[in-house]
């Protein structure tokens, strides 16, 4: 029999119990999942960040810690976490991502905003490019951003993509820093999808946000150190970025006295981009089971020294 600890809060456990037994079921393992093992009878630790599990140092038998969301800039640096450490790559996330991104790229792409500026009986027409005019820049071409990049595709967007290490991809492509300034140069709609690493930290400053087109807005479904705060709002403040949507922050929940609560130029949403759902999530954490039973590589293991 497998223990498995669900490291989590009880809330989280009401809507992961279930779905994590039924993908047990469905791969035929046999779990026993608790909230209550002793550290040291565990073989896997399914964790909640920034949840009542912070020293894995006890769980010495335990042959993977799989995390439940995404990104793990809180679980790279710590030091009693030396087990293998999986992240989530959940298709029902990814489709919520690809969804909020697209929602939110086609609300500045058709001036939504300025339509609801204008209901004042007057015939504002502004008729908008056609989105194989519009150019998108996307920071981040993994799970999230290759999903992001084709759906955006599929709707005709061109779109331009920047990632650590070089891809082939159907669209342009490029890595380092003369390939950021080249999709930085033409992004009329800037996309965040990178981790929080210590390479990515304030990667939007000054510099960066000039190379940009005047007038570009920006969304950061990724994390909120990535920009520079004060350089955003020096931006904003002088045309250079027409507006941001911002879902992630440095400090979250955002203070009520921050400066982009009341700035006209942004628009906060409360770090809703995307929710890992239980259902495709759960099955993740089996298939990774399963796997680990197996002796066959775990599925999104975590480069502690990339730090994503
Ligand atoms: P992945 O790890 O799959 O992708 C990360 C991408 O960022 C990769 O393309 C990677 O490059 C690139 N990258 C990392 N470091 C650098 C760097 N120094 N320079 C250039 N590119 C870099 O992550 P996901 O796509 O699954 O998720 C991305 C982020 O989205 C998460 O880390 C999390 O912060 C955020 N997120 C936000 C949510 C929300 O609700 N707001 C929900 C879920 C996630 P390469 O391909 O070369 O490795």
């Amino acid at each position: 029999m497998i223990r498995a600890l669900f490291a989590g809060y009880p809330a989280r456990w009401d809507s992961y119990e279930a779905p994590l037994r039924a993908a047990f079921e469905e791969l035929g393992l046999a779990v026993d999942l608790s909230r209550d093992h002793t550290p040291e009878t565990v073989d896997y630790v399914i964790l909640e960040p920034n949840g009542p599990v912070t020293d894995f140092g006890p769980f010495t038998r335990a042959k993977a810690v799989l995390n439940l969301w995404a990104g793990v800039e809180t679980l790279v640096g710590n030091a009693t976490l030396t087990q293998p450490l999986t992240r989530m790559v959940d298709p029902g996330l990814t489709e919520g991502m690809v969804e909020w991104v697209c929602g939110h790229v086609l609300r500045y792409h058709l001036e939504m905003d300025s339509l609801l500026a204008h209901q004042d009986g007057g015939w504002h027409r502004v008729i908008p490019p056609l989105a194989r005019e519009r150019r998108i820049g996307l920071l981040g071409l993994g799970a999230l951003g290759m999903a992001v990049a084709n759906a955006l595709r599929a709707l005709n967007f061109d779109v331009a993509g920047w990632s650590r290490r070089a891809k082939d991809a159907p669209f342009p492509t490029s890595s380092g820093e003369d390939g950021l300034e080249r999709v930085l140069s033409r992004a009329e709609i800037l996309v965040l999808l990178l981790p929080d690493t210590s390479a990515t930290q304030n990667l939007l400053n000054t510099e960066r946000l000039a190379m940009l087109p005047r007038g570009a807005r920006i969304l950061n479904p990724g994390r909120g150190p990535l920009i520079d705060d004060a350089a955003l709002l020096e931006a904003l403040d002088s045309g250079q970025l027409a507006h941001a949507t911002l879902d992630v922050f440095r400090e979250e929940p955002l203070p009520p006295d921050h400066p982009y609560w009341a700035h006209p130029g942004v628009t906060v949403s409360p770090h809703v981009a995307s929710e890992t759902r239980p259902v495709t999530a759960a099955r993740v954490i089996a298939e990774n089971m399963r796997r680990g039973e197996a002796g066959e590589p775990f599925l999104h293991l975590v480069d502690r020294a990339a730090g994503y």
